[in-house]
């Protein structure tokens, strides 16, 4: 079907992402609607219908690719590094197109979750498909026959500084929060910008610029949909409860006035060197539920804490992911811990295991301390078990994995 009038994601997955960032290009270059229009409702049935939680998309193996709609399972998720990869290409040039925040949010999604997955952090064992639910029996490889996901992650990982900033005739744009500096010209102006931030360990970010002369223009920060009553872009998901936030923006230590545009605060004035604007993104733990028609997520709860998404791991639970389940009253408590030699914020909680009575006639219900790890850093330390998705519900336990 010609691109322009295609309305459904459809077939392999990688080769969709790669045929619509091209159709963006064209329609930047051309300036054609059909294509935009076409890739816009294409993106709804993406994000609607056919998405994981982490931002990674095609859930079948036999096609690589799409089946039906709300068709993702979790334990055999294709989800190919290439894929999500490729959603970081797309999604950027819809932001472009567009100036809406939300293709970035998806891409950050794509990005810290479905891509950074394929890669272990020792950086040299790879992902092909990356499941959201393991009973121990996935590793990373160290290459494959067909070796598109190694050269894949590795380049997009080279051009992560090509995701952060953006800028327009009269606008600087921080799309994403990553400590880094760079050197924007608007008109004639040379702007050196940087950015200092432990994000997403925390949510301080701080936005340097030095701009030669005196200048005025627009700063476009984007506030991710997270940080509002949106888990993710779309409607696949959504948090337990409501959730409000409110971010405060400064400049050089004051508190200033913004105005809020396709999802970016935009303060404009006049900008001189050594200004530094500040905010703090809030980076509580919330809890994620899917829409019913997800049946494999249903009566089950996803953590996320800022852009991340975590999953249980047998390796800080006493060998077993599957053997729990999490009240929703769940309290969280917040540490910092390294896994191997990466630096992450854990969430521990104490979830309710069952364990045989003396007589072996019944099960009878025990408090497991339970801790969370960010998900694209699981299957570093060994084969192991691990769920994003979490049971509420005792019928989904698994004591014998
Ligand atoms: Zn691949």
């Amino acid at each position: 079907m010609p691109v322009k009038d295609q309305k459904e994601i459809t077939g392999h997955a990688v080769r969709a992402m790669y045929l619509y960032t091209g159709a963006a290009d064209v329609a930047v270059n051309n300036g054609d609607t059909g294509y935009m229009n076409a890739m816009k409702t294409v993106w709804e049935d993406v994000i609607h219908r056919n998405m994981y939680i982490t931002g990674g998309i095609g859930s079948s193996g036999s096609n690589e690719g799409f089946s039906q709609d709300f068709d993702l399972p979790n334990e055999n998720a294709y989800c190919e590094t290439c894929a999500s990869v490729g959603m970081v290409f797309w999604n950027q040039r819809m932001n472009a197109l567009t100036g809406e925040s939300k293709y970035i949010d998806i891409l950050e999604r794509s990005l810290y979750n479905g891509a950074l997955d394929g890669l272990s952090l020792s950086g040299d064992r790879f992902f092909y498909g990356n499941p959201l639910a393991s009973i121990g029996r996935h590793a990373r490889r160290e290459w494959f026959g067909t070796a598109c996901c190694p050269s894949n992650i590795a380049r997009l990982v080279a051009s992560l500084g090509d995701y952060i900033y953006g800028k327009s005739e009269n606008g600087i744009w921080v799309n994403l929060f990553v400590g880094s500096s760079t050197n924007i010209k608007l008109g004639n102006t040379e702007i050196p910008t940087s950015i200092e931030t432990n994000y997403p360990l925390d949510g301080k970010v701080k936005i340097s610029m030095n701009p030669a002369n005196k200048t005025k223009y627009a700063l476009h920060i984007r506030i991710p949909s997270w940080t509002t009553n949106e888990p993710v872009a779309g409607n696949l998901y959504r948090y337990l409860t409501d959730y409000q936030s409110n971010i405060t923006f400064t400049v050089n230590g004051k508190k200033v006035d913004y105005k809020t545009d396709k999802g970016y605060a935009i303060i404009e004035r006049e900008w001189t060197a050594g200004d530094v604007v500040s905010f703090t993104l809030p980076m509580d733990v919330r809890k994620v539920v899917a829409r019913e028609e997800l049946k494999q997520n249903n009566e089950r709860v996803a953590l996320q804490r800022g852009p991340l998404v975590y999953c249980v791991e047998g390796v800080d639970n006493d060998g077993k992911a599957w053997d729990f389940i999490l009240p929703d009253n769940a309290k969280f408590t917040e540490t910092n811990q390294q896994v191997l030699t990466e630096p992450v914020v854990a969430i521990q909680t104490d979830a309710t295991t069952f364990k045989p009575t003396t007589d072996g006639q019944a099960l009878k219900p025990e408090k497991k301390r339970i801790t969370a790890v960010p998900y694209y850093v699981w299957c570093n330390r060994g084969n192991t078990q691990m769920q994003v998705w979490l049971p509420r519900k005792v019928k989904d336990v698994m004591l014998n994995y």
